[in-house]
């Protein structure tokens, strides 16, 4: 088909469509893509959302592709080639979301040897390239089994969906609109939903107990918290979804002040006992860009740190350093999201709402769409509300209690540039002082700062930091601040992110475990897209493994 009836095939698709989700089953550098781009801009009728979904089997790096579209882009694109351009993806397999005007246009890019297969859930209206009606009709269909496809493999998608595939709940795509949601819990699962869900213009009221004093917040004395990625051998489901949280990250906190967005970077040292993997190896057989993960010896670690390390290891440039609190209230802050202080009990539905009620029974609020973000109080409340599944993930998430240590940055860690983790984690020091951590304390009944805990922390700290620290120093190591809190932990240390099986409307976005930074990103854009139906930011498979049922 020629370009012009590709565009042709386009127009008539998003015709009287407030919203439309176009498939590209050919990225190839975004030729198409620009090109239908420049085509809504250019319609006076032009849908309020365009959503292009784009499958590349390989994606070119950012000079290559600049040199393909500055000679291929047709006249009409050449002003939108330098936007697409300023927000190319690192050549990375997985799926990529880019946001233009503001997310009215998305290009979602699904990448990799399997992307075709793997795909990413979307409703499809329209494949590029094809005669629109009858292969749209083919997606329609799919998309009923849950499932979206690149063109070729609708088919083989839609009997996955209707034989081989387990049940799911379904992740939405009927939205009407913005409406109104609650969110239970205001940590970084539940205010980064509610951010995600009023920057597309829901009504989000947020509940979580003492909010109104500054002293009861969430993560007070939480001083900052590392993003590093996690890399493995075989790119396994947690190594990929990691790397699609920390893209997630960097995207969605890409206008935060870097005081509390710290972009500095993380080595993870060679372990010496324990499960000590090859790290070498490791990003031999990984060969990804060195912008996203490189092997690096003592010397050269040393000089990213600032500080003298002994230890090879990996380097991530794009991990980073979060103020927690900041970023907390900077999501709260988000206009459409408002926060009432109260303890939720149960939900329960009526006239087609979710009530969110007190010990009491009273109504704190109600909304068509409820999210559960409590971190392991979810089980409670789904106890309380009639509606936890035995034997689903989230019956299996239990509290794990640790703390953090706050190490005053004299001498050698005044100098720390990066996170240096391995057994634990070193950070860059913030107003004089580095945060060291962090302890796993099973079968607490409570989560505080101890001795023991500092004790174990300096430890950890001194193990990463080689020569260059110690602890004995230290004049005041029994009085060092800290903070203690509680990760929600599920088996196989995913997250649980999705519908809750039996009740529509249910949202389930806990289990967090000790990278609340990596996945809540990611949990506010997988619901927020979900509810607004958009596609989703991850492939199919990897939404199975977070399935909260
Ligand atoms: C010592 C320590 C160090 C850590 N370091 C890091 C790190 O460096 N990097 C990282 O990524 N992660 C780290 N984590 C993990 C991170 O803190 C969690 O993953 C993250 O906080 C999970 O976010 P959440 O919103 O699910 O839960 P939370 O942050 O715990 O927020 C849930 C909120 O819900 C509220 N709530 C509970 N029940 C109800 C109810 N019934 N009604 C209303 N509200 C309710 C709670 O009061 C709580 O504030 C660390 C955790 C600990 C303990």
């Amino acid at each position: 088909m020629t370009p012009d009836g590709i565009i042709a095939g386009v127009r008539t698709a998003w015709a009287g469509k407030r919203c439309i989700t176009i498939l590209d089953p050919c990225f190839g550098v975004g030729t198409q893509f620009l090109d239908v781009w420049a085509a809504c801009r250019a319609d006076p009728h032009r849908p309020a959302s365009l959503h292009v979904v784009a499958i590349a089997e390989r994606l070119p790096d950012l000079a290559s592709a600049r040199d393909v579209l500055s000679a291929q882009a047709s006249p009409q694109s050449a002003g939108l080639t330098q936007a697409l351009l300023d927000q190319w993806p690192l050549p990375l397999a997985g799926v990529h979301r880019l946001d233009f005007e503001a997310g009215a246009v998305t290009l979602t890019l699904v990448v990799g040897p399997t992307a075709a297969r793997a795909g990413c859930s979307a409703r499809v209206d329209h494949v590029l390239g094809t005669q629109s009606a009858q292969t749209a009709q083919t997606a329609q269909t799919a998309q009923t089994a849950q499932t979206a496809q690149s063109a070729q493999s609708a088919q083989s998608a839609q009997s996955a969906g209707s034989t081989a595939a387990p049940q799911r709940e379904p992740w939405g795509w009927e939205s009407a609109g913005a409406g109104q949601a609650l969110v239970v819990g205001a940590g970084l699962s539940g205010l980064a939903i509610a951010r995600a869900l009023a920057l597309r213009g829901w009504e989000v009221t947020v509940l979580h107990p003492g909010w109104g004093d500054q002293e009861s917040r969430p993560h007070r004395g939480h001083a900052a918290a590392a993003l590093t990625p996690v890399a493995s051998r075989d790119d396994n489901v947690r190594a990929r979804l990691s790397r699609a949280g920390t893209l997630c990250a960097q995207r969605t906190w890409r206008d935060l002040p870097e005081d509390i967005v710290t972009r500095c970077g993380a080595l993870q040292l060679q372990r010496q006992t324990g499960r000590v993997v090859d790290l070498a190896e490791l990003a031999h057989a990984l060969d990804f860009p060195p912008q996203w993960i490189r092997y690096v010896t003592p010397e050269q670690a040393s000089e990213i740190a600032g500080v003298t390390l002994d230890r090879p290891g990996l380097h991530f440039p794009m991990a980073m350093r979060v103020q927690v609190q900041p970023l907390l209230e900077s999501m709260a802050a988000t206009p459409g999201v408002r926060i009432v202080a109260s303890r939720v009990h149960s939900l329960r539905q009526q006239n087609g709402e979710w009530l969110a009620l007190d010990g009491a029974g009273q109504v704190l609020a109600r909304a068509g769409q409820a999210v559960l973000a409590c971190a392991a109080d979810v089980r409670e409340v789904l106890g309380a509300s009639g509606m936890l599944q035995r034997g689903s993930r989230v019956d299996a998430m239990h509290a794990l209690a640790g703390e953090i240590t706050m190490i005053p940055a004299q001498s050698a860690l005044q100098g720390l540039r990066c996170t240096v983790s391995g057994d634990g984690y070193v950070l860059p020091a913030l107003d004089g002082w580095c945060v060291a951590g962090g302890t796993y304390v099973h079968g607490a009944t409570l989560a505080l700062v101890t001795p023991e805990g500092q004790t174990g922390n300096l430890g950890r700290a001194a193990g990463l930091l080689g020569t260059s620290w110690t602890a004995a120093n230290l004049t005041d190591r029994d009085t060092l601040p800290g903070w203690a809190g509680w990760r929600a932990v599920l088996p196989g240390r995913l997250p649980a992110i999705g519908p809750l099986a039996g009740s529509p409307g249910v949202w389930i976005a806990t289990g967090y475990a000790s990278r609340g930074l990596t996945w809540s990103s990611l949990g506010g854009e997988l619901i927020g897209a979900a509810l607004a139906g958009e596609p989703l930011p991850v492939e199919r498979d990897l939404l199975d493994e977070i399935n909260p049922n």
